[in-house]
C-alpha cells in the first residue's frame, strides 16, 4: 500500500512537470527540447512551422509575389527584388503593374479579374528599375490570405532558356544552310559525272555490238565488265540524284490516285512495260508527295522485275487494301525472295543481300523508299520467303 502511494506521488510529480513544460512551449518560452534516449541526448528545436515555408519561399529560384485584388504587392521575396533590380522595401506596397511595360497594363488588370482559381502560365517581359527587360513566365493563382482575397504570382526567369533556344535556332539555320550547300554540290557533281559516264557506256556498248564478234573471249569479257560497271555507276548517280530530289521536295501534300500512278509509271518505263505486271483496279486515294510516291513505286516495281532467277519470267501483281484506317499498296513478285534475317536490314542504305552479285544494284533503292514513306508519315514492310517471291508494301494516309 505504501509502495502504491509512493508511485502515485511520483507519477503526479512527473505529470506536473510535463504540464509545466507544455505550458512553457505554448507560451513560447521554450525553443528547444532535450530528449534523453538510448542513443544519447537529442535536441529538438521548436520554431514555428511557418519558418520553413518562409525559408523555402525566400531561397527559391523563382520570384514570388502576393497581391491584393487591386494589384498592390503585399509580399515579395528577395529573388523578385533581384529580378526587378528594385530594393525589396520599395517593391512591397507598390503596384505589380509598374514592373511591366505600360502597354501591357490593361492585360495585367484583366488577369486580376480572373474567376478561375489558376491561370495557365504566360510569358511576359519584366521591366527592371534600370529599364532593362527580362523574359519571364508568370503563374498566377487566386488565393485567400487569412480570409482576404488575393493572388499569388510565381515569376520564373526565362533568360537562360531563351538564350539556349536562340543558340539552337542559330545552329539549325546554319546546319540547314550547310546541308543545302552540300546537296547543291552533290547535285552538280552527280550531273557533271553523268556526261563522261554516258560517253564511256555508249562507246563500250558500240564496241561490243560492232566489233564484239572479232574479239577474243578475254578482251570481250573486259568490255562487258566496263559496260556493267558503267551501268552500276549510272544507277548510283541516279539514286543520289533521286535522294537529293526527295529532300528538296518542299511541296504541300496532295491527293493521288494510286492505281493511276502505277499505270502511268509502267507505261513510262520501257523495262516495266515489257514485264508481266497485273494491276488490280482500285479507287484508293492517298495523301502524299508526288516525287516521294513516284520513287516508292518505281523502286518497288524495279526490284520486283530485277530480283528474279535467270530464265524465270517476272510475274508481278500490284493492288491496294484498306489497312489500319489507311491504304496499303502491295507489290508481289515471283522472284528469289528474301530470308527472314535480311528482311529488316535491306531498308538500310547500301544494304544488299549476299548473293546479289548477279543482279546489278547499289543498295540505295529501298532506303529511298523508306525515307520517302516516312516523309509522308507512312510505313513500309515486306513479307517474303527465299525462293517463293516477295510481297513489299507501303502504307499511307488515305485521302
Ligand atoms: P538494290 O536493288 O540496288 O540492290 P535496294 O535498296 O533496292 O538496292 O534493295 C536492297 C536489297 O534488298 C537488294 O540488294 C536485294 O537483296 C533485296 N531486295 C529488294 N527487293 C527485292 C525483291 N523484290 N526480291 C528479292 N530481294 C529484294
Amino acid at each position: 500500500m505504501e509502495k502504491l502511494k509512493a508511485e502515485i506521488k511520483e507519477l503526479k510529480a512527473r505529470f506536473a512537470e510535463a504540464e509545466e513544460t507544455l505550458n512553457a512551449i505554448r507560451n513560447g518560452e521554450v525553443d528547444a527540447l532535450v530528449a534523453t534516449g538510448p542513443g544519447g541526448d537529442r535536441i529538438f528545436t521548436l520554431q514555428g512551422a511557418e519558418t520553413s515555408y518562409r525559408i523555402l519561399v525566400e531561397e527559391m529560384n523563382q520570384g514570388a509575389l502576393m497581391l491584393i485584388p487591386d494589384g498592390t504587392i503585399v509580399y515579395a521575396n528577395t529573388r523578385f527584388a533581384g529580378l526587378s533590380k528594385t530594393p525589396l522595401e520599395q517593391v512591397i506596397g507598390s503596384s505589380w503593374q509598374q514592373f511591366f511595360p505600360r502597354d501591357k497594363h490593361p492585360q495585367l488588370e484583366a488577369c486580376l479579374k480572373t474567376t478561375e482559381p489558376a491561370r495557365p502560365p504566360e510569358e511576359w517581359s519584366l521591366q527592371a528599375a534600370d529599364g532593362s527587360f527580362c523574359p519571364v513566365q508568370l503563374s498566377l493563382r487566386s488565393m485567400s490570405m487569412s480570409g482576404v482575397a488575393g493572388f499569388s504570382v510565381i515569376v520564373t526567369d526565362l533568360t537562360e532558356r531563351q538564350q539556349s533556344e536562340n543558340a539552337l535556332r542559330k545552329t539549325s539555320v546554319q546546319l540547314l544552310e550547310k546541308n543545302g550547300q552540300l546537296e547543291a554540290f552533290s547535285n552538280s557533281i552527280s550531273h557533271d559525272m553523268r556526261a563522261p559516264l554516258r560517253a564511256m557506256q555508249g562507246f563500250a556498248k558500240t564496241l561490243l555490238e560492232d566489233y564484239g564478234d572479232e574479239l577474243k573471249p578475254e578482251p570481250r569479257s573486259y568490255l562487258e565488265r566496263i559496260v556493267s560497271s558503267a551501268n552500276q555507276l549510272d544507277q548510283l548517280i541516279h539514286n543520289v540524284l533521286a535522294d537529293s530530289k526527295l529532300s528538296r521536295d518542299q511541296n504541300e501534300t496532295a491527293t493521288f490516285d494510286l492505281d493511276k500512278m502505277v499505270r502511268e509509271m509502267v507505261e513510262t518505263y520501257p523495262n516495266l512495260r515489257e514485264a508481266n505486271i497485273e494491276i488490280v483496279a482500285s479507287s484508293a486515294k492517298v495523301r502524299g508527295y508526288e516525287v516521294a510516291l513516284g520513287q516508292c513505286i518505281s523502286n518497288l516495281l524495279g526490284n520486283a522485275i530485277k530480283f528474279v532467277p535467270t530464265g524465270r519470267i517476272p510475274c508481278i501483281k500490284v493492288w491496294t487494301e484498306p489497312t489500319n484506317g489507311r491504304v496499303r499498296l502491295l507489290v508481289q513478285d515471283n522472284g528469289i525472295g528474301i530470308s527472314p534475317n535480311d528482311q529488316e536490314r535491306i531498308f538500310d542504305i547500301f544494304s544488299r543481300v549476299r548473293g546479289d552479285e548477279e543482279f546489278e544494284g547499289t543498295g540505295i533503292g529501298l532506303n529511298l523508299v523508306k525515307k520517302a514513306v516516312e516523309k509522308m508519315g507512312g510505313r513500309v514492310g515486306v513479307e517474303s520467303e527465299p525462293g517463293r517471291g516477295s510481297r513489299f508494301w507501303i502504307e499511307l494516309e488515305s485521302a
